[in-house]
């Protein structure tokens, strides 16, 4: 897709006819036509943690600002919603005047994202005969496992069983009826729901959801009506096993199929986050996202950080207009979250492909994202191309080591991946790994890896602090056009009754998945096979590194490792011996540790080590009783 970014949106204030007849020249102009980049008269709005927590509250205030509800968050203080018809203000003012209340955390409009792939100059759809006669020509063009990531020679090596983790594809869904994925029994199946009853089963909310979730139509049918996510699916899955042969084998791995782009390639932000949060819950433990634009959201960056928080990966494709992530980011590939694995499209060749986008402490690795083959609907197959393309092998791959290793945080996949690439001289000062992708190495190295008991602590509130949550839609960069493919103009005419309704679906409805959620939630905690359980804390460290005494801060801790911030450069790999202080001060622990990860010289992991460990972790044992789990 060429048109990621959108154009400045401050000086597009006007009233909400303005905007969609400005949409509507958008859809008749194509994506070189002048656009808007988010949906009129929608705005997403969180209210700060203990304001206007009583649904009642926020039904009230919403009336009086002119405005419907649409959807909530449960558990988020976070709505979505529609300006009442016949109003003459834009999206702009009226997030200036939520930003006035209080009350508000930040107010921003629903951007428009779009699927990351360029136009294909071979539209051919290939039948399964025409494949097996490519395969019999002994053609290896057709083979998207011909790239030299070393995919098939990694297949011997994953540990044979039925464990199949789960990659979550938020995109414009899957033809989950393809042959690949039925024969391979690679599409994931809610087992609390019962298909076709027309009854929410196990009350998340979503009726029917058997295999995800169709956030255009909403309904839990999210086939693929334009080829994107099918395509991205079908890699996902032939990283870890040939999918052009017959019979196909079992699966490693379980497909979420996610749809919130839609026949254009086009979604809004308020889709992609439920998807999210949808993917979470449920037990993904890899989110594919070939997909970006919009502005920075705080909403989105917020759904990403709490995926962090709960264990997932979330890998991201970098964009394809071949300019520099550092200078124009692109989200959501650019969210500094330490689980987001933004990802570059290389040639067979080895060097960027000319669309992709690049960025030096940006965009993470690259990966082959040109003329790739794979999965479409209807029992097709087909080339397509674009960091879309790029990134469903990198999800395919950090979906096998989650496999190997369910305990691994993403963190540390995310590191394994970077660091065990193939390093490219012509990816250098382009790329973080300054690497492409290599199965292989990468899932030996995972096979044999320490499992590290901590990761980098992310606050969204602290990771805002520098930015003006409150100016996010005016301060908007980047250059090019938007395309308003989407113009939802459900809210129009007399909707009197729309509001007692929403209250009945968005506050009652919510209040019980929340609670489903969160027992949903702990018993899969309960299940994942983490080594330790990992705990927030908040106390004093002292280092010994070098002769030099370093003081830091400790922000979590297991009974395996610490994960602490120090302002002072310290080695991964070497070995430090820290006094480490009780939350409350009062007692202390010396123990070794070896440094495992480093980021930003700011944030570290350590593991504990040396022969006082067993004393140590029995007094830790005794603080942990006290904190929070994470
Ligand atoms: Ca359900």
């Amino acid at each position: 897709m060429a048109e990621l970014r959108q154009a400045p949106l401050g000086h597009r204030r006007g009233s909400l006819f303005f905007e969609l007849i400005v949409g509507l020249l958008g859809l008749l102009w194509g994506s070189h036509g002048l656009g808007l980049d988010y949906v009129p008269g929608e705005v997403l709005v969180r209210y700060k943690d203990h304001s206007m927590s009583h649904p009642s509250k926020v039904v009230a205030k919403a009336q009086q600002k002119g405005l419907i509800l649409k959807h909530s968050w449960p558990g988020l203080n976070m709505h979505q919603f529609q300006m009442k018809p016949g109003g003459n203000q834009g999206v702009g003012a009226k997030i200036e005047e939520l930003l006035q209340d209080p009350d508000v955390l930040y107010a921003e409009p629903n951007y428009i994202l779009r699927k990351a792939s360029i136009a294909e100059a071979d539209l051919h759809r290939y039948s399964f005969s025409e494949v097996d006669a490519l395969r019999r020509a002994q053609s290896t063009e057709y083979a998207m496992t011909g790239a030299n990531i070393q995919a098939p020679e990694a297949w011997s090596l994953i540990t044979a069983g039925s464990s199949k983790s789960v990659v979550a594809i938020i995109d414009t869904g899957v033809d989950y009826h393809h042959s690949v994925f039925q024969l391979s029994d690679a599409i994931w199946v809610n087992p609390g729901e019962v298909p076709g009853n027309k009854i929410d089963d196990d009350g998340n909310g979503y009726i029917d959801d058997v295999h995800g979730w169709n956030f255009v139509f909403n309904n839990g049918e999210p086939l693929d009506d334009d080829g994107h996510g099918t395509h991205v699916a079908g890699t996902v899955l032939g990283v870890g096993q040939d999918i052009f042969t017959d019979p196909i084998s079992e699966s490693k791995i379980e497909i979420m199929v996610l749809k919130f782009l839609d026949a254009n390639g086009s979604g809004t932000t308020a889709a992609a986050i439920q998807a999210i949060y949808y993917a979470v819950n449920h037990g993904a433990k890899v989110i594919n996202n070939s997909w970006g634009g919009g502005s920075y959201s705080a909403s989105l960056h917020e759904a990403i950080v709490y995926s962090y928080n709960q264990g997932v990966l979330f890998v991201a494709a970098a964009g394809n207009e071949g300019s520099d992530n550092d200078r124009y980011p692109l989200y959501p590939a650019s969210y500094d979250v330490p689980n987001v694995l933004s990802i570059a499209a290389s040639t067979d060749s080895d060097i960027l492909a000319s669309f992709s986008n690049f960025g030096k402490v940006s965009v993470d690795v690259g990966s082959p994202g040109v003329s790739i083959f794979s999965t479409f609907p209807n029992d097709t197959f087909g080339y397509s191309s674009g960091t879309s393309m790029a990134t469903p092998f990198v999800s395919g791959l950090a979906a096998l080591i989650v496999r190997e290793s369910p305990e691994m945080t993403p963190y540390q996949v995310k590191n394994i991946i970077m660091n065990n690439g193939t390093s490219v001289t012509k990816l250098n000062g382009k790329l973080v790994s300054s690497s492409r992708i290599d199965v292989l190495k990468a899932i030996q190295v995972a096979q044999g890896a320490e499992i590290w008991d901590s990761m980098p602590s992310y606050d969204f509130s602290l990771s805002t602090q520098d930015r003006d949550l409150a100016s996010t839609f005016s301060s908007s960069g980047g250059g090019g056009c938007g395309l308003v493919q989407k113009i939802d103009s459900r809210g129009d005419g007399d909707l009197w009754w729309v509001t007692p309704l929403l209250f009945l679906v968005f506050f009652c409805l919510p209040l019980i998945v929340a609670l489903r959620l969160r027992h949903q939630t702990s018993s899969m905690n309960h299940l994942s096979n983490r080594r330790y359980q990992r705990y927030l804390i908040d106390s004093k460290i002292a280092i010994q590194v070098d002769g030099r005494e370093i003081v830091g801060s400790v922000n979590s801790i297991s009974l395996g490792g610490l994960g602490f911030n120090a302002d002072a450069l310290i080695r991964s790999g070497g070995t430090v011996a820290m006094t480490i202080f009780s939350p409350d001060g009062k007692e202390k622990v010396e123990v070794e540790g070896r440094v495992v990860w480093s980021e930003n010289q700011k944030s570290y992991g350590v593991q504990f080590s040396g022969d006082g460990k067993a004393s140590v972790i029995q007094t830790i044992g005794q603080w942990t009783s006290q904190l929070l789990k994470i």
